[in-house]
């Protein structure tokens, strides 16, 4: 029977006293001390996994731990153990340096596809399901906290050029064939935003807001080159699914760091923005493209889109890291994608 020489110490205590282990005749392992033995059964200790020649350590349910510095007896013990703790197989890994090395790159890849490719069809599959009463709620909040906080107020815009402006929204709506078979409620809708400048958004319900500003520095035509941007946003649900994506993203994080307090926070906000970034800068493009296309298959130019954002980024002071961590991708980026996203006279639809 093997006998181990070691140390023990008592719940909670850093007092230790000699102590010897070995198998217990009932089953289990024993632990003799001067004054008593103590005896254990298979689940009520756990064997801390080997860590080069550091002391082998067996820590028991009571909070007491055995510690010894015999190494080879202890792995013969170890051997004789009938039940395997799961963490045998972590000492396993960390003796095989390349095994661990492989797994962590290969949690790394895990990672790396998922946030590129589950987390995003996560959000697109529960965007699908998300019923358009909830969209219209969550639309109706946003305007009234946005309304409250005095962000918007009401549009100076004459009547004579609002109407201009639905006409060309809803013949666009009518031309692309939107939400013939969704349930999206276009409508389109003008706010005074001195805070916001230059600005429109789409809402989940499919309402599309444009800031006085905006409507002042363009044309009908470029309007409605931001018009289609805006209807990609709502006819592709980026808005929810931005949503589900960041919100993913964050709790991803928080249970990767185990903590969100603190310097935890710090640490956790760089990834989450540049996640979210990542993500919005993907849907900014994929809604210039839309626009482009549509204004071409319509018979317009879609240089006009070009303008539209020149419009829409000027006076924009455009910082080292704005592709990296921006919510839009830079001026430069997304004039270069409308160059690659017009269609060639055989791509027109007729
Ligand atoms: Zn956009």
């Amino acid at each position: 029977m093997t006998a181990i020489n070691g140390k023990f110490f008592a719940s909670g205590s850093s007092d230790s006293c000699l102590a010897i282990l070995s198998f217990a005749e009932e089953g289990g392992i024993s632990v003799e001390l001067e004054d008593r033995i103590q005896v254990y059964s298979e689940s009520y200790f756990e064997v801390e996994p080997e860590l080069g020649r550091t002391p082998r350590i067996i820590r028991f349910n009571d909070g007491s731990l055995f510690e010894t510095t015999d190494l080879d007896a202890f792995k013969s013990f170890e051997s004789q153990l009938k039940h395997k703790p799961f963490i045998a197989w972590v000492g396993l890994l960390e003796r095989n340096w390349r095994t661990a090395t492989a797994s962590v790159v290969a949690v790394g890849v895990f990672c790396v596809l998922f946030f590129m490719y589950g987390i995003p069809a996560i959000a697109m599959h529960v965007a699908g399901v998300v019923p358009q009463s909830l969209r219209v709620k969550m639309s109706e909040d946003t305007m009234r906290l946005m309304s409250k906080t005095k962000v918007l107020e009401a549009s100076e815009i004459d009547s004579e050029r609002r109407d201009t402006l639905e006409k060309v929204f809803f013949d666009a709506i009518e031309e692309g064939g939107f939400s013939r078979d969704t349930d999206f409620e276009y409508k389109l809708s003008f706010r005074n935003a001195p805070f916001i400048g230059k600005n429109a958004f789409a809402l989940p319900s499919g309402e599309i807001v444009f800031t006085d500003d905006l409507v002042e520095a363009c044309s009908d035509e470029q309007i409605l080159s931001i018009m289609l941007h805006e209807i990609a946003h709502v006819e592709l649900q980026h808005g929810i699914r931005s949503l589900i994506q960041n919100s993913g993203i964050i709790i991803i994080i928080t249970l990767a760091i185990g903590d969100a307090n603190g310097v935890s926070n710090l640490v956790s906000s760089l990834p989450t923005l540049l996640a979210e970034s990542h993500y919005s800068q993907k849907f900014e493009i994929e809604a210039d493209s839309f626009s482009c296309r549509q204004l071409q298959n319509s018979g317009y130019s879609p240089d006009l889109l070009g303008d539209s954002l020149k419009i829409l980024h000027e006076g924009a002071i455009e910082m080292p890291l704005e592709d990296l961590l921006s919510t839009h991708p830079s001026l430069k980026a997304r004039l270069a994608n409308i160059e690659k996203s017009k269609l060639s006279r055989s791509e027109l639809r007729n």
